[in-house]
């Protein structure tokens, strides 16, 4: 990993500069371009325009690490209020969340029991609920939560990064069961020990995973694995092995995160592919704003820009 990516997912962690930071409107505009706004009228409104150029959508109400009962309890209420805002205005989303912002520091049973409520609504909705990923210190308890839940509810899925070295033994396990799995690289900052140090490893991992819930076998036992990258070369793969192994487009998605790479979405979706972008919104865009700069430190050139127009 890059110096400038692992010292930007280490200031993604401060909070002493997250509290400096969100203090400028400079800043927050900034944010802009990875956000889609602090409320969630602002998001729906987001996800309408994307939903009329032919892209599903996730919602996630930014937040993580909460550190109190009650900060836990006002991101469910959250959550809540967005599936009724979601169903009320008939646009096409899911939902994406984090453990830690349901309180898993706090106490896991709490945390299961505050994600119950938001995947039991959703369920009546009609909504698919995903788990979102975390860094390495909550992989094993975020995939207890999932099962635990996903034995109740259906409309349940997972995420699983192709830089952790267990991700193929997780999704071997995952496979039989037929569960909802998206695979992406993986955002945050882990040790060598657990994940692979070596980019090309990294993607070669998320080209096999990707290959292993798409065979006949995943996808009877009920795999629709979504392929969350934007990364070209991996797209155009996936999109050569389904056409050689006659797997239907409805059979996996592509998923890509709002404002990165919008033609590319709309050009997949064109084409018949089944596309989503990830719908962020909300107060607390710090530590998501900080992990997409690392995933592309030429976007530390964009925010300096604007710093200086402002
Ligand atoms: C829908 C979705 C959900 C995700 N959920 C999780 C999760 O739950 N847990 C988790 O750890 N990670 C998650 N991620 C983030 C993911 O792990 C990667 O960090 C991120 O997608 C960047 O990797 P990449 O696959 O796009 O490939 P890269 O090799 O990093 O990038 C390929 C190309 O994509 C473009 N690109 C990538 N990132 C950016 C950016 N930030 N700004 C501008 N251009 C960019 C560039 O053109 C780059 O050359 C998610 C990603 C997506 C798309």
């Amino acid at each position: 990993m890059s110096l400038s990516k692992s010292l930007l997912l280490r200031l993604s962690r401060s909070m002493t500069l997250r509290d400096f930071i969100i203090g400028f409107s400079v800043a927050r505009r900034m944010s802009r371009r990875f956000v889609a706004g602090e409320t969630l009228e602002e998001a729906i409104g987001a996800i309408r325009s994307l939903n009329q150029r032919g892209l599903l959508a996730t919602i996630d109400h930014l937040g993580e690490s909460v550190t109190s009962e009650g900060e836990a309890l006002q991101a469910m209420e959250e959550y809540l209020r967005a599936l009724d805002g979601l169903a009320e205005s008939g646009v096409d989303s899911g939902v994406s969340l984090k453990l830690t912002q349901m309180g898993l520091d706090i106490e896991q049973t709490f945390c299961q029991g505050n994600v119950a409520q938001i995947v039991e609504k959703a369920k009546r909705y009609g909504i698919f609920v995903r788990i979102d990923m975390e860094g390495s210190p909550h992989t094993e308890r975020t995939i207890q939560v999932y099962r635990a839940l996903r034995q109740r509810y259906d409309n349940l899925g997972i995420v699983i990064q192709s830089y952790l070295y267990r991700s193929e033994g997780d999704v071997r396990q995952m496979i039989p069961q037929g569960l909802n799995v998206r695979l992406c690289k993986g955002a945050y900052d882990e040790p060598p020990d657990i994940a692979f140090p070596d980019k090309k490893d990294v993607d070669a991992n998320l080209i096999k995973l990707t290959e292993m819930l798409l065979t006949e076998e995943a996808r009877k036992a009920g795999c629709c694995p979504a392929l969350a990258t934007h990364d070209e070369k991996i797209i155009d793969w996936c999109k050569e092995h389904v056409q050689k192994e006659g797997i239907g487009k409805e059979e996996f998605e592509f998923q890509m995160l709002y404002g990165i790479r919008p033609r590319l979405q709309e050009e997949l979706a064109a084409q018949g592919y089944r596309v989503r972008a990830y719908v962020a919104y909300g107060n607390s865009w710090y530590p998501y704003f900080m992990r997409r700069l690392a995933e592309r430190p030429a976007n530390l050139l964009w925010p300096l820009k604007n710093l200086f127009k402002a």
